[in-house]
């Protein structure tokens, strides 16, 4: 067994493995982890507590993928929702689609009785005026957004977050997912990476897993878990496996901004790794016979030039 995230999912990690080691599925693990963090008001990036759009509306994305079927659920640009990770199930399980976003995603929520919640809190919002309000030109609001969500996307304070949560169980199945609420003051409507299965996650028991989380926009265009798990297909170590995944955003540019990317993965014989183009981030990692989860630096992979 196996639990490996993002270091935001520390706080998804004992719920995580509580699962796995109850003989659960990956799936529950993954999915009970998730929402953890969604409910982890600190973390700005997931869930209840994230960074609004740039009209000040909490907008969320996640996605979850089963290795033993490769069927997927994902919702995108989801308001009002407690758990998006959930919502994503529903999808996969419920619905004969993969992809469900906006009003529709709030009425399967509604319809299947999901919990609602106020998104905002205080704090995200005090963030959101400060960086944001001020700059909107409430009478013409729809000239001033274009230029606004140009300068704001140099901030990389507000740009990077998102939880990723792989894992595989006592039988061997492999599961992974993600959840975000995307780039801080983001475009009304915009969706990154998690929740476009082959860009922030991929999951396929034959290989391996893969998710990510930076810059959506670089990981759609690259198709980065996807090519990660490609590569653990080759039969690449999960290390340069996501270094082959950077390696294929060689050459794509960024508008504005630092591009940024970061990955983690997972093989199906139980090896796992994590990378950053940039130093200094950490993921976590729980696997059989530990007391508990361990804090993991991730090797600095820079972007090719
Ligand atoms: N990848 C996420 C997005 O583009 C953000 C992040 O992971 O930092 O929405």
């Amino acid at each position: 067994m196996l639990l490996v995230a993002s270091a935001n999912g520390q706080v998804g990690m004992e719920a995580g493995w509580a699962v796995l080691s109850r003989g659960g599925t990956a799936l529950d693990a993954v999915e009970v982890a998730t929402r953890a963090v969604e409910d982890n008001l600190e973390d700005h990036t997931v869930g209840t507590g994230g960074y609004p759009n740039l009209l000040g509306v909490v907008e969320l994305d996640a996605s979850l993928m089963d290795g033993a079927t490769r069927r997927a659920g994902a919702v995108g640009a989801v308001q009002g929702v407690r758990h998006p990770i959930s919502l994503a199930r529903a999808v996969m399980e419920r619905l004969p689609h993969v992809l469900v976003v906006g009003e529709g995603a709030s009425r399967l929520a509604a319809e299947l009785g999901l919990e609602t919640a106020e998104l905002l809190t205080p704090e995200a919002a005090a963030a959101w005026r400060a960086g944001v309000e001020g700059r909107i030109d409430a009478g013409h609001p729809h000239h001033r957004l274009l230029r606004l969500v140009a300068d704001l996307v140099r901030d990389p304070e507000h740009v990077a977050g998102t939880v990723n949560v792989l894992a595989q169980d006592g039988r061997g199945h492999l599961a992974s997912a993600v959840s975000t609420s995307g780039w801080a003051w983001k475009y009304p409507g915009r969706l990154g990476d998690s929740p476009l299965i082959g860009a922030g996650n991929y999951c396929d028991d034959r290989a391996g897993a893969a998710a990510c989380t930076g810059w959506g926009e670089l990981a759609i265009r690259g198709a980065t878990a996807r090519t990660v798990v490609a590569g653990l297909a080759d039969g690449l170590a999960p290390r340069d496996a996501l270094a082959r995944g950077i390696a294929e955003l060689a050459g794509l540019d960024v508008p504005g901004g630092e591009p940024m990317m970061q990955a983690i993965a997972i093989d199906r014989a139980g090896g796992h790794a994590a990378v950053s183009t940039q130093p200094g981030s950490d993921y976590v990692v729980w696997a059989d016979g530990w007391d508990g989860y361990r804090v993991l630096p991730r090797a600095v992979v820079p972007l090719p030039g």
